[in-house]
């Protein structure tokens, strides 16, 4: 049993393709650009930069498709008005629920149910 094991493969890895060269950007990477948008709130004019593209897509882990629909002044006021409103559903749930929701919610269901 003193046979030399013979490996599958060559031991030569296969030279680099001379078309790699041609392809400076690596390809496995995302290559962030500064790109300009157009806020869908405001129609202003906005740079998307790259730096805020790699940390939605790197850092928040966003899904490649998305895209900056508003500029950061028009992203803001968005951030801000769910953020109220979070605080506000927050504030609801911890409020005692209403003793006649119950009956609301039955009530309008029969309602909707006659009526068509
Ligand atoms: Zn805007």
């Amino acid at each position: 049993m003193l046979k030399v094991r013979q490996t599958a493969s060559s031991p030569q890895p296969s030279p680099p393709k001379a078309e790699r060269e041609q392809t400076p950007r690596p390809r496995c990477s995302i290559w962030y650009e500064d790109q300009k948008w157009l806020c869908r709130d405001c129609g202003q004019q906005f740079v998307w930069t790259a730096k805020k593209q790699q940390h939605w897509f790197e850092v928040l882990k966003l899904p490649i498709q998305v895209r900056a629909l508003r500029c950061p002044t028009c992203s803001r006021k968005v951030r801000l008005a769910k953020a109220a409103q979070k605080a506000h559903m927050a504030e609801v749930a911890r409020r005692p629920r209403h003793p006649n929701e119950g009956f609301f919610k039955s009530s309008s269901g029969r309602k909707a149910k006659s009526e068509s």
